[in-house]
């Protein structure tokens, strides 16, 4: 797949510092290294500094919840990684219970402290 890098620059401007620092450490995996620079030179545009990046990498490296490939987790309410599983039912059309189900959630929408 041809990647887009002008795509990557709109995006890097548009999105929020959160959603930056954490394509370039906990989303790193399979992204291309010219995407990864296009974000870290906005990132430092914005103050954030590699010892900025690398202090948010090893606070979320093991609190993340990864999938069997090892791919980080959602948060079911957000683009956010999810940091915390919880116990809820899983719903038909939303609103029915039908199964336990676990939910993953990010440290904003997560319930349990
Ligand atoms: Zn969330």
């Amino acid at each position: 797949m041809q990647l887009d890098l002008e795509k990557v620059r709109i995006y890097a401007k548009k999105a929020d510092n959160r959603a930056l620092l954490d394509r370039v450490t906990v989303f790193r995996q399979g992204m291309e290294p010219a995407a990864i620079e296009i974000i870290k030179i906005e990132l430092l545009e914005r103050g954030i500094f590699p010892a900025d990046i690398s202090q948010h990498e090893s606070a979320y490296k093991d609190l993340v919840i990864r999938g069997p490939e090892g791919l980080p987790r959602l948060c079911k309410k957000c683009a956010l990684p999810a940091i915390s599983r919880e116990w809820g039912w899983l719903k038909v059309f939303g609103f029915i219970p039908l199964l336990p189900w676990q939910h993953l959630y990010c440290e904003e929408h997560k319930t349990r402290h």
